[in-house]
């Protein structure tokens, strides 16, 4: 609810204007400086353009019509109009200027926000309210066009027009222009005092229909009428129901009074100021004889007309300052956010990947007050294969999320051939890696431009073959539009498993020195899985490759198996050797490996 006054929220967290956060916003106005200047000239120009129709009036009473000069009056007449319509002309080409720069600081902003956002860590997005961060992006930035096209010009507008009526007002008659500053603030007052009435009416209604609402929703639902049915709350809820809506007629009743209030105010004291105008100017001119003319009390009268509007606005303009200085505020907090995993200065960039990890003593945790990874080390070279097994929640996927830099350490190390990936170029470091996770991502669009996502200038022939060894060509070349069928919104059209098959395709294009495979804890049925057997088992063998499993035969296919339990690693070994050993691995074995294979081979 916007309006001339401030809501307590608002003015709880009204903000500190200082002098960096005034320079930090001009700093955006700044690259438009000449575009700025050339709409303070169109404002100053087309406010006092604006009144000089007025004080054109007064000498058409005066030297037309009083002094009967019919070419002086046509003249008059003609000029007063071509002014006007010059004002207007100005004040068209003055709009259209301040948009564009309105509309080009928002563009910069959205983009420096959407860059910056780009950049936030993993840790920003899971924590994070995706609600606030859109609305970071479209309705605080897109209220800083308001603040350019409205509230800057409003002020600037506003007091040009006034200072200029003031000028023009003592320079006709100080004695009225005296008068006529007396009672702007009779008029202003009362104004205000109805305006805040009327606000705090608004703000209750505003509850008392919450409210209302609220009763209906919770009565009037299949579940709430079932219980006031039960309970016999009928006339219970009736009566609420009645108390409030009784409530909300008298607001309204009282609302709309304050508006007729609201208006005898105004109305009466804006005609109160032109009868003292022409009482006090007809004074000096019967009694005192002062060379006053008609046409010069005619000018007072309309210029102060023409203060009313100005002196309203500057005085809401305060509440639309403030409000606006909390928008930027709240902009500049999120682009201040700080970026957790950046680029070291003098980051290595190597030409070739070869895909070796190694973790020593690697610790880490999301949050202070829980540790996931404790004393992590593993090696895994080039050409090997890993799987990484252990209970739900034991900290696998977090492992994963660490060679990439999608988290970085608490302590330790984590190293890709042989460097810290925080030393290297994290372009680099991505680029030669490839994850196919559990939770599959694919963009609305094509099956052709999900997989191009990985590789642009991919040609038809690597398309295909990355399709047929992922096991989805045979289910794309099914499709009435092969490569061009839609999948959806996130994919929501394909199954799960022809979705990980896509993104085994998308993964296989970019063709990593490492993969990492996560796989899907979900029970596909059983083809799917078998399809994504049939797809992943002879990339692993020809590939680095670390493979959080949880079936049998993916973690029979890798060289080393390493078992997590509570963040830590266990157990590591071959699967024979592990079986025997009968720690963890021998349960996970027993609770879920084995059963999944015997369901597995009792359903194929
Ligand atoms: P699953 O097999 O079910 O996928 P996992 O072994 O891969 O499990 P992780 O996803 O690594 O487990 O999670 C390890 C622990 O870290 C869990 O207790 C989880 O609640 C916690 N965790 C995971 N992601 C976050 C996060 N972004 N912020 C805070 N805690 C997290």
């Amino acid at each position: 609810m916007r309006g001339g006054f401030l809501t307590e929220e608002e003015k709880a967290n009204r903000p500190k204007v200082t002098w960096p956060l005034l320079k930090r916003v001009f700093s955006y106005l700044l690259p438009y400086w000449k575009q700025m200047f050339l709409v303070l000239v169109a404002i100053g120009v087309s406010s006092v353009l604006g009144l000089w129709p007025s004080v054109l009036t007064g000498r058409i009473i005066d030297e037309g019509l009083i002094g009967r000069d019919l070419d002086k009056l046509i003249l008059l007449i003609v000029l007063s109009l071509c002014v006007t319509l010059g004002s207007n002309l100005i004040g068209v080409g003055e709009n259209y200027l301040n948009n564009w720069i309105a509309q080009h600081i928002t563009f910069d902003m959205r983009n420096q926000m959407y860059r910056h956002l780009q950049k936030m860590s993993q840790r920003f997005f899971t924590s994070s309210n995706q609600g606030d961060v859109i609305t970071r992006m479209t309705s605080d930035i897109g209220g800083v066009e308001r603040v350019i096209t409205s509230t800057f010009t409003s002020i600037l507008s506003n007091s040009i027009t006034l200072i200029a009526a003031v000028v023009i007002m003592f320079r006709q008659n100080w004695i009225l222009a005296l008068v006529g500053a007396a009672i702007v603030p009779l008029f202003v007052i009362p104004t205000r005092m109805a305006g805040k009435k009327r606000w705090a009416l608004t703000k209750e209604s505003q509850e008392c229909n919450d409210e209302i609402n609220g009763i209906l929703n919770e009565t009037l639902s299949v579940s709430g009428q079932l219980l006031v049915k039960l309970f016999c709350k009928e006339d219970y809820e009736y009566d609420k129901y009645k108390k409030v809506n009784n409530r909300m007629i008298r607001l309204n009743v009282k609302e709309s009074m304050a508006g007729r209030w609201f208006w005898v105010v105004i109305s009466t004291f804006s005609s109160v100021g032109p009868m003292l105008l022409y009482l006090v100017g007809g004074i000096l001119m019967i009694k005192y004889d002062s060379n006053l003319t008609v046409g010069d009390v005619t000018v007072l009268v309309a210029l102060l007309g023409r203060m009313y509007g100005p002196v309203n606005m500057l005085l809401n303009i305060q509440v639309e300052w403030i409000r606006s200085m909390a928008l930027f505020t709240r902009i500049f907090e999120y682009f201040d956010m700080p970026v957790e995993i950046r680029n070291a200065p003098d980051a290595i960039c190597p030409e070739h990947a070869d895909g070796n990890v190694e973790f020593i003593n690697v610790n880490f945790s999301y949050n202070e007050d829980r540790q996931i990874l404790k004393n992590v080390n593993f090696r895994l070279n080039s050409g090997h294969s890993i799987a990484i097994v252990g209970p739900s929640g034991s900290g696998k996927s977090t492992i994963i999320n660490l060679i990439p830099r999608l988290y970085d350490v608490s302590s330790g190390e984590v190293r890709f051939d042989g460097e810290d990936v925080r030393k290297l170029d994290l372009t680099f470091l991505r680029d030669n890696i490839g994850i196919v996770s559990q939770e599959t991502y694919l963009f609305n669009g094509t099956i052709r431009e999900n997989l191009l996502y990985a590789k642009p200038d991919a040609t038809e022939e690597e398309l295909i073959e990355a399709c047929k060894k992922a096991n989805i060509y045979d289910f794309i070349q099914k499709q009435e539009l092969g490569f061009e069928a839609v999948v959806g919104n996130r994919g929501l059209k394909l199954s799960g498993g022809e979705k990980q098959r896509i993104s085994i395709a998308r993964v296989l294009l970019k063709d990593p020195a490492l993969l990492i495979f996560d796989e899907a804890t979900s029970s596909l049925d059983s083809i799917s899985e078998t399809k994504i057997q049939e797809a992943i088992d002879p990339i692993i063998e020809s590939r680095t490759s670390i493979l959080i499993a949880h079936r049998l035969s993916t973690i029979l296919a890798a060289d080393e198996i390493l078992v997590v339990k509570d963040g830590e690693i266990v157990e590591r070994g071959v699967h024979a050797d592990l079986v025997k050993a009968g720690g963890t691995y021998t349960e996970l074995y027993e609770t879920q490996f084995r059963r999944a294979l015997d369901a597995q081979q009792g359903n194929v």
